[in-house]
């Protein structure tokens, strides 16, 4: 059956791959390669010229990376998929792919902390510039674009505030002044389609849930191939220009009998090889494996996490529960317009108590893990303010979301009896 008529949930287990040819074998392999056996001389020249597209290095393409990028573009409804090393790496390659020195984009302020420094320092110290605003009202993206504007990015579900972003409101905008919205959607994957809402580019770290598992580090980046960059070409000089690194091919152009992924196509063939960011083919395997179980998984997360929230909010010693499905007003109708199928997984919440119940909070914690990731199928607890926001001074702190007694929450798959159970007896100590 053709990829387009099969839903999500059949086609992180079918999409991409049936068996394979050589030996039959149902699950991917791990074609741990660098490199491949050229047919002959001719095929070599197709495939460098792009007349053909295949196997050369793995630095830019590998078999099993490749049902990896086929399986999440056709869960997303995109038209392709470029696995990189991280999450990290997948935000540079779409910033990078459409930004030279003097352009600038704009950002959404909620952002994790790794992409902001990525924006706000190393991309500006070469002579990018991030302009970040505050998404509360979608018509600040249009206030800070100009000429030299280039793309909009922002979180689905960024956190500490778990503000859903306003997908809708800004792609058109974006559509509108001829720029696309790239969203990293790594915190919602499953109950969030951002194509389906506007967006041109989805990006993941997929060290999180898509993984699932808690252990490889990886990136993707689906091109939606729902934006006309030929027609918007005065913005995109990277795509509609001669490529002096590629014999002077015109990406929009070049792709032409491929289909519409120009943004993905010069991603991998320019960037890829150039930064060298590209994913290993066992951790793609990994990531396979993550995808299958991926929206059961998810169901799983959204109701564990709704029923924390619940018994949270309820608690004494609790003075603030965040998270979207507690939310009211435009952040609860911005939640509803985006979410389906639950509000995440992630939340936060404010011990009245302050720094030093958040520590003792920790402390007691015996299910969870104290650690600084999300997404993974166990329950994960960080207190910000001793930890990944310790470096910030308190005004800046606090202005990110962070109080003295935030805690973060990700909400993993055990029976959500024992996850209150333990959330209990440390709240008591905390
Ligand atoms: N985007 C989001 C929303 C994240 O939470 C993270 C990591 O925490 C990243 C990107 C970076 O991903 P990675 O750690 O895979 O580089």
């Amino acid at each position: 059956m053709a990829d387009d008529i099969l839903h999500p949930e059949t086609l992180a287990l079918h999409g991409g791959h049936r068996f394979d040819p050589q030996t039959g074998a149902v699950a991917v392999p791990i074609y741990q390669t660098t490199s491949y056996q050229f047919r002959d001389t001719e095929h070599a020249a197709n495939l460098f010229a792009l007349k053909e597209l295949g196997n050369i290095y793995t630095r830019i393409m590998n078999p099993t990376t490749d049902v990896l990028e086929k399986r999440l573009a056709a869960m997303e409804g995109g038209a392709a998929g470029l696995g990189t090393a991280s999450g990290q790496s997948a935000a540079t390659l779409c910033i990078l792919n459409l930004c030279q020195a003097g352009d600038n984009f704009v950002s959404s302020t909620d952002l994790y902390g790794g992409t902001w420094n990525l924006f706000a320092n190393t991309l500006t110290a070469m002579g990018i510039e991030c302009r970040f605003v505050d998404p509360t009202d979608p018509e600040n993206f249009r206030r800070a674009t100009d000429a030299r504007t280039r793309c909009f990015f922002a979180e689905t579900l960024p956190n500490p505030k778990l503000n859903v972003f306003p997908i809708r409101e800004v792609a058109d905008i974006g559509r509108g002044l001829d720029l696309p919205l790239i969203v990293d959607n790594t915190a919602a994957p499953v109950i969030c389609r951002p194509l389906e809402h506007g967006a041109a580019v989805v990006m993941y770290s997929t060290t999180k849930y898509i993984g699932g598992h808690g252990t490889s580090i990886g990136g993707m980046i689906v091109d939606g191939g729902n934006f006309d960059w030929e027609a918007c070409g005065h913005r995109f000089p990277t795509l509609n220009q001669p490529d002096p690194s590629y014999h002077g091919a015109v990406w929009t152009e070049a792709v032409k009998p491929l289909g519409p992924i120009a943004f993905a196509i010069r991603a991998r063939v320019t960037l890829l090889r150039d930064v060298g960011a590209a994913m290993s083919p066992f951790n793609a395997f990994m990531f396979l494996q993550g995808l299958e179980t991926l929206p059961l998984r998810m169901r799983a997360h959204c109701a564990n996490a709704a029923a924390v929230a619940a018994f949270l909010a309820g608690h004494p010693k609790v003075g603030r529960v965040i998270f979207p499905g507690l939310q009211g007003g435009e952040m609860r109708r911005r939640a509803d317009a985006y979410l389906d199928g639950g509000y995440g997984a992630l939340m936060g919440f404010e011990l009245k108590d302050g720094m030093e119940a958040g520590k003792r909070f920790i402390d007691a914690l015996k299910l969870f893990y104290h650690v600084a990731n999300i997404g993974d199928a166990r329950s994960l607890a960080i207190h910000p303010a001793t930890t990944t926001h310790s470096q910030l001074s308190e005004n800046e702190r606090k202005a990110t979301g962070v109080s003295d007694g935030y805690v973060r929450l990700s909400i993993g798959i055990e029976h959500p009896d024992d996850l209150l159970a333990d959330l209990a007896q440390a709240l008591d100590a905390a």
